[in-house]
Parts: structure tokens; sequence; C-alpha cells
């Protein structure tokens, strides 16, 4: 396995809209390789999420896990998950504001309105489909990464910029008490 360098913010592929996977290629020694590296690759970073765009790889690929994370340590747990095609249906009769990071976007912080449930269909690393549905913290991941996959980024999403924070301005001004 191995850790692979992150695109930051201005790199082309970000924005580019990543190529779905047939069960065939899914299957394939290189994808299964680049699944592995991308999991090696958000543990390293402490990410809870990590698209494969975000590894210069432009495929509908995802993967999530959150476990006593310490770039988030209030969140609630998420089981690692492997997310390829993934559809989202916005079950969206609430919408939720809270605290985004990227490691596509180094050292900042920002509040970004998500839905707060959703419904995910999607293959798994073996190519099965799953469909299951989100809430809260987990469904935040899941909408920031399919809109990596999309080329989008959570400053797009943003309603304004006021509450964009340095990292260490958010531990000294923003971290709850
Ligand atoms: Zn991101």
């Amino acid at each position: 396995m191995a850790i692979l360098k992150v695109a930051r913010l201005g790199h082309p592929v970000l924005r580019r809209i990543t190529t779905p996977l047939s069960v065939a290629e899914i299957q394939s020694a290189p994808i299964q390789r680049l699944i592995d590296d991308m999991i090696e690759t958000m543990k390293e970073y402490n990410g809870v999420g990590l698209a494969a765009d975000q590894v210069h790889e432009s495929k509908q690929i995802a993967v999530l896990e959150v476990a006593d994370n310490p770039r988030y340590p209030e969140k609630p747990p998420v089981p690692l998950t492997v997310l390829i095609n993934p559809q989202i249906t916005n079950l969206c009769e609430e919408i939720e504001e809270d605290w985004e990071g990227c490691l596509s976007i180094p050292d900042l912080r920002g509040r970004v309105p998500r839905c707060k449930s959703i419904q995910v269909q999607a293959l798994d690393r073996d190519g099965r489909a799953v469909s299951f549905s989100a809430a809260g913290f987990h469904a935040r991941v899941i909408q920031h990464e399919w809109d990596h996959l999309n080329g989008r980024v959570y400053l797009d999403r943003m309603r304004d910029f006021s509450s964009l924070t340095f990292l260490a301005e958010f531990a000294r001004f923003w971290l709850p008490a």
C-alpha cells in the first residue's frame, strides 16, 4: 500500500466530473490497489473521507471513516465505507449548517449548509449494489465526497465566507467549550 499525494485547490483534477466504473473495472487489481491506497492516505492525513480525484484519479470512488479522529474529535463514528458510482437522493426536508474542512484545502474550515438526511445508492468495493440512509455528520461527509466526484468543493456550498477560518483560529475562537 502507498500514501498518495493529495491534490490541492487549484489543481484542475478537482474541478473535473469523475468517470463511473464498471463492475469489471472495480474488481480489477489496479482499482482494488487504488482503493487500498485511498484508505491508507485518508488515515495518514486524519481525513474522514477522500474522493479519488483528490489523489489525481478522476474516477467515481470515495472512501470514508470516522473513528477517534483528532481533526473531528466530537463526531460520532462511521464505519469504513467504500462508495463507487454513488447516487444521492436528497431527503432534504431539513438543512443543517456545520463546520467542514478538506484535505485539498489545508488549514481552513468553514460552515456549510447540507441536507440533514440523505438516501445513498452505490456499489461497494466488490461491485455489489448497496443502498442505505444516512443522517447528521455521516450524511455530511457523504455529501462532501459526492461533491468532489462532481467537481465541487465545500467552498462552493457556503452561503458566504464570513465563517471561513484557519484551524488555529478555529481552535481559539470557534471550538465549542
Ligand atoms: Zn474534501
